[in-house]
Formats: C-alpha cells, structure tokens, sequence
C-alpha cells in the first residue's frame, strides 16, 4: 500500500462520524435480556403447568417431558413474531469451533393460504445435513444424516441483522449413531459427571441433596485494527495475523495503555457492544485497555457454565458485527503481531453446592474441610492430567503465545498464594493449625482510608492460579470455544471427587456422627487422604515466576510435562488411559475422542499451510516487487552518480545495493523452500521457513522507502484514534 493510499485510508477513517454518546440510562430500560426467552418470558407466554415442568427441566435436570414442546414452540414463535422474527434456527457449536445456523421461516403454505407455525418437533430436533462439518471420521459424507436437538437449559435468544430478526434454539449436535458432532454434547457430559461426583463427595460430609453448579466467568482479549488496514493485509484477512511487519519504535514498552483512558472511537464501539450483549441478557461487566496498544478486554460476570460457553461464542460474534459497524475489524486471534502481548480467554472456573462455592476458602481455610478437600482434588487432578489439560488449549494460533514473553509457559503448574501454600504446606506434616491472616495495607497518606489487604497476592505468570475463590486457568486462547478446556477441567476433577469420596466410603468413617457433625475417625481418614494428595502431587505447585526460564529447568527436574507445540500436546488425547478416563465418566468414547484428536491435527496442519501459502503469495506478488522497485532506483541513482564528478552518496547506494540485493536473494532462496515444505505438507519446516523469510523481510521493511512499502505498518495498525 503506497503512502498516499495509507493517508487516504487513516482521512476517510477520521472523517467517519463519531456517533453522538447515549445518554444515560435509567436502570430498567437498559434492554437487559429483552431479547432473551427467559423465566419472565416464559410465564407471560405458557400456562402454568408447562411453565413448571420446562423449569423443573432447566432447573431441576428433569429429563424433558415432550409433551409439553408443542405449547413451548408457540409460546416462542409468539413471543419472538412478537419482537420482530421471521425465522428461527438451531444454533450450534460444531466441531470447526464457531457456531452454525441455517435459518428457516416460520412460513408455511397451506390450502394456498400463507400461515406462520412452529412445531413442537420443529423445537426439539432438526436434521441439518452434517456431511460438510467435521467429523473426524466419525461420519463419512455418504452418511449425511446429523441431529440437532433442543438444549433446554441454555434460554431460546433472537439475533438482529439489519432490520430483520432470527429466533435462535440453542441445541447439541450428534450423528445418526448418537455419537457426538459439537463441542456442546461433551460439555454437558462432562458437566453431569461433575455433578455426580460432587453429589457423592457431598454426601461423605454428611451434606443433603443440593443442586451442583458449575461457574464460568470467561475474560475475552482482543484486538482492534482500522478496516481499511485490515483489508490492506492479505495476511490479516487469510490468517487472523500479520505473516511481515517490523516492529514499531514504541509498542507496548512504556506500559501506558494497560488500563490506559479508552479512547473516544473504542468507547462507543465498546459501548454499542455492551448494549448488545445486554440485549441478549449476556452479563458484560468489565472493559479495559490491554498490554499491547489496540488490545482490549472484555469480561462477564461468571455464570453457569453451559449458558456461559454459549454466551462467549456471541461475545465474539458480537464482538466482530459491531466492529464491522465501526470501521474496524475485530482481531480474535491469539498472536495477530509479532513482539507484542497475544490475547487470552482467561477462564475463572469454579464448583457450587447449592449457595456454597466449593472453592472458597472463608477467613480460615486450615479448618474448611470441604475447601480444602476441593482444593487438594484439584491439585491431584491437574497433576495427573496436566497434559490432557495442555491439549485442550493446543491450537495453531495458541503455539505462539504460549511460552511466548507474556503469557503462561506450556508448563501446567499451579498457583496457591502465600496463605494456601502455607496451609497446605501444614497439612502436608499433620493437621493445620492456622492460617496466615493479613492485616491493613499502610499506604502513607493519612486522608486515605486503611484497605484490608487480600490474603494472597496476584501472579500473573502462573497458567493456573487459585485467586480467592476459583481457579484462573490463564492458557485458553483469545479465539477457542470455551467448552474444552472445561469438558478437561470438569472431567480430571469428577475423576478426583469419585476417587477421594471412594477412599472415604472404604474408610467405614462416613455417616457415623449426627449430621452436620463429624466423627474424629473420618477427620482422621480424610486428613490421610489429603496428606497423601499433598505428599504425591506438590510438584505441579508453583508460586514463583512462570516466565522465568529457571522454571522450565525446575520444571523439568520435576517431571512436569511440558509440550511445546500443538503436534506434541495432542498426543494426550490418543493415550490409552485418557481414553479410558473419558469413557468411564461417559464423557467421550473412544471414537468421539479419536476424532477430535484427528480434527485438531487437522486444523493445525490446515492452518499452516494456508499461513506458508499465504506468506509465499506476499513475499512474491507483494514485497518482491517492491524491493525490486527499490533495487532498480537506487542502481540507476549509483549508476547516474559514477557519471558525475560528485563522488558523495555512492557509499550509501553501494551500502543500500548490497543489502536490497542480498534481500531479494534471500527472499528468492526462501521462497523455494517454503514451497517445498509447503509441497511436504510438512508443518514444521513451514513454520520454520516462514520465520526465516520473515526476519528477511522485515530488515527490508526497515531500508525500502516508506511510500513504496506494500504493506500498512505495524506503527500504523497498532495505534488507533
Ligand atoms: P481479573 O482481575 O482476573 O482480570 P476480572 O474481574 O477481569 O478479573 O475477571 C474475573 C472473572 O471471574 C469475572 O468474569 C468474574 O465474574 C469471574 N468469577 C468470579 N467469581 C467466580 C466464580 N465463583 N466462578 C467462576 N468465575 C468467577
Ligand atoms: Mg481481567
């Protein structure tokens, strides 16, 4: 892209008009879930009785009674014809890792006559041909035939496009065979294996039949750039990231845009965002400026967990239609540019019995037997795991990231916090005593008032840290659904529960005390059982500095593993006794987790091959020609000189003649490789191939005259106004 088109570009983009700020709304017109079927909905539309067996389903995991779908269809028809609908559709979460829908119209012609109608069996299932989503070998396309099937514990929603609307049916997708096609069937399996497990822990502790809740509240990075960059960038459109770009002379080093005053542009399209996630009664609480210049963040309030991976999935989709809207693109992408901050999906992942979160500590945790039961579980369980854990954050994008200066090394460890690790350090020799207590921060300023300090300080480094009431697993990235890391999370801590309340059942200590009492025999065999956790799993403890390449040699000491790329990470997913884990909590068969290995494997290759195609396509068609052009101006500039009597400026041409013509070569030599690798499929040297001919380019980027560079510039992109 030449100067002059830049400049074009970045005027039209300032003479976009900044859309006039809201004024400020009164709390009960702020839409909340007007767009959403919900409970209140759902009594203004259904006779009582069916009102309470859909929510004895929803709320009570009541098998779905199917009588009652046929009012349940109207009543959504009505009330979505009511708010502008024409269509409606099942909504799904495939394996490709986006959702998918295929609207129909609620018309129908009948005796010639047009009539509006739903039916009962349009709600619970659809038959959407499956051959063109991945299966994974699970289905092959002569076999076409998919299900889709009402998820009833994720509320009905409509989307707006334009001046049209869609009422969407939140629903799971499996094949003829019953066999799993989405990410959302697992989800809910993994879900209920928590549950159970739970349940039976519970009832160990003398505890009565509560409902288990599983929380979420996922924290969305993502970037920004201006559209007209954006399509100025094969490499943006084609990958998600730039392939080229030097770095700026300033990007992230200053740390002024973390928290940083959000610029005008990003608050109304931040604005519109929430207006829209609140439409469709999506909790949006938090909006900050990130690390990186032009990286922001996003966060919900955390909810239940099935709701909230649907909820993200239109997070992003929300995320990206409103930037459209804006003159900007939305880059979800884990690592979108070189030598800055990628983004995340840090995921806050915690268990409740009915109002109890499992996972808080209260003021003292040596004596929270339930908390700390829950906690040793979870070490036991990401210790055991760590690689299954590791695998589900595996993807193309994600490899540049993890490991990478900012965010958590591919090591799996976990983060306590000074007042844990001290409790858990005491049980490990007997029983704890106490716990650390913090006092109030002393500040130095008298007119400011005393703050309690937490407990625990923050550690950002850490890909898995218990902070304060939940577990943060940092890994996840900017773009994944978040249904697998959780399916792993939901089923290695299931695993831990059944395993703890069975050495408790065998104790012959359980249920001998009035309830909500305890026998000195079951403390006694549960501190055992703890200590041993403690005992055989402290090595995936770690509360120093992930980012610290000491830690990778400690690391290593330890035995903890540690999986560097995508290709080595999913490994865990083919190993016999994570299959066998995954079957027995019902969670994946072995074919459904056979064919999420291979659609991940897929992926990946897939993806870097369409980055070394696309890298070849623009160092060929775009940057050649341009240090080409260079060349050919600075040769006939030398060769005009050695005819003047003027011998000043020659060293500087011969200097820039040597290293455009060393670049050309370079690139061409390059080129010839990545073809060959591409040609090899062979992901490894493609990666390699493409950094190589990158860093080339990117010296170039620096000698080639700035009008004639093909390509917007980092310093461009990454600062919006
Ligand atoms: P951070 O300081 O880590 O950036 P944020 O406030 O951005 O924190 O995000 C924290 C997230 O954790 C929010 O989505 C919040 O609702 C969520 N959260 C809080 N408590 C729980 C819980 N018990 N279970 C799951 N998520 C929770
Ligand atoms: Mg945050």
């Amino acid at each position: 892209m030449s100067n002059c088109a830049r400049l074009a570009a970045t005027k039209s983009v300032a003479s976009l008009k900044t859309p006039a700020p809201h004024p400020a709304a009164a709390v009960e017109d702020i839409g909340y879930a007007d767009d959403v079927f919900t409970r209140e909905t759902m009594k203004k539309y259904l006779s009582k009785e069916t009102c309470k067996r859909l929510l004895a389903t929803i709320d009570g995991g009541q098998p779905l009674d199917p009588s009652i779908a046929g009012e349940v269809a109207h009543a959504m028809r009505h009330w979505a014809m009511d708010r502008g609908a024409t269509h409606y559709t099942h909504w799904f979460l495939p394996l490709t890792g986006s959702t998918a829908e295929k609207h129909d119209a609620f018309l129908e012609i009948k005796d010639g006559q047009p009539v509006q109608s739903f039916s009962g069996k349009n709600l619970i299932v659809g038959e959407p041909d499956a051959s063109s989503f991945p299966s994974g070998g699970i289905r092959s396309t002569f076999e076409a035939r998919g299900y889709t099937a009402w998820d009833p514990t994720s509320p009905a929603f409509i989307r707006r496009h334009g001046n049209g609307a869609t009422l969407c049916i939140p629903t799971a997708f499996c094949a003829y065979t019953g066999e799993a096609l989405d990410k959302k069937t697992p989800l809910l399996r993994s879900m209920q294996a928590l549950s159970v497990a739970t349940k039976r822990l519970m009832k160990c502790f003398g505890k009565g039949d509560e409902r288990v809740t599983i929380t979420l509240g996922p924290e969305q990075e993502y970037f920004l750039v201006d559209k007209h960059f954006y399509l100025a960038r094969p490499d943006l459109v084609m990958t998600g990231r730039t392939l080229f770009g030097a770095p700026s002379a300033k990007h992230q080093q200053l740390e002024d845009h973390y928290f940083g005053t959000i610029k005008a542009r990003i608050l109304n399209f931040m604005s519109e965002v929430t207006k829209e996630l609140w439409q469709l009664g999506i909790p949006a609480k938090t909006r900050h400026n990130e690390v990186a210049p032009a990286q922001f963040e996003l966060a919900p309030m955390f909810e239940e967990l099935n709701l909230s991976c649907d909820h993200n999935m239109l997070v992003m989709e929300v995320l990206r239609q409103v930037a459209d809207r804006n003159g900007l693109v939305c880059l979800l992408h884990e690592k979108p540019f070189a030598g800055i901050n990628g983004s995340g999906k840090h995921n806050n992942w915690s268990v409740a019995y009915g109002d109890t979160n499992l996972l808080n500590p209260g003021n003292d945790p040596h004596q929270n037997a339930i908390f700390l039961t829950t906690l040793c579980a979870v070490i036991e369980a990401v210790d055991k795991h760590a690689d299954l854990i590791r695998a589900s954050v595996a993807s193309a994008g994600n490899d540049h990231r993890l490991g990478a200066n900012e965010a958590p090394p591919a090591v799996i460890s976990i983060y306590l916090g000074d007042q844990l690790a001290d409790v858990i350090a005491q049980l490990e020799i007997g029983e704890p005593k106490h716990s650390k207590h913090s006092g109030t921060l002393k500040i130095g300023v008298d007119t400011l008032p005393p703050l309690p300090q937490d407990a625990t300080d923050r550690n950002r480094t850490s890909p898995f840290a218990f902070t304060g009431n939940k577990f943060e697993f940092r890994a996840p990235g900017s773009s994944a659904s978040c249904a697998g890391p959780n399916i792993v999370l939901n089923t290695v801590v299931a695993e831990a529960f059944n395993r703890i309340a069975g050495e408790l059942e065998k104790s012959g200590t359980v249920g001998k005390a009035e309830p909500g009492k305890h026998t000195q025999a079951f403390h006694s065999a549960l501190q055992k059982i703890l200590q041993e956790i403690v005992k055989s799993h402290k090595r995936v403890l770690f509360n120093g500095d992930g980012y610290n390449s000491e830690w990778l040699d400690e690391a290593a000491k330890r035995g903890l593993p540690n999986a560097v790329n995508t290709l080595d990470a999913l490994k865990a997913l083919v190993k016999p006794e994570n299959i066998r884990m995954f079957e027995k909590a019902g969670v994946f068969s072995a074919r459904e987790l056979a064919s999420r290995h291979e659609i991940a494997l897929e992926d990946y290759r897939t993806k870097v091959v369409i980055e070394g195609n696309c890298a070849l396509d623009m160092a060929k068609t775009l940057i050649m020609p341009a240090v080409k052009a260079e060349y050919r101006e600075t040769l006939a500039a030398y060769a005009e000189a050695g005819k003047s009597e003027i011998v000043s400026g020659t060293v500087a041409l011969q200097d820039d003649l040597v290293k455009l013509g060393a670049g050309l070569d370079a690139i061409r030599s390059y080129c010839i490789e990545l073809e060959e690798a591409i040609g090899k499929a062979d992901s490894q040297e493609i990666i390699a191939t493409m950094t190589a001919l990158r860093a080339v380019v990117d010296q170039l980027e620096k000698i080639v005259a700035d009008d004639k560079w093909p390509l917007p510039k980092y310093r461009e992109m990454l600062f919006l106004y």
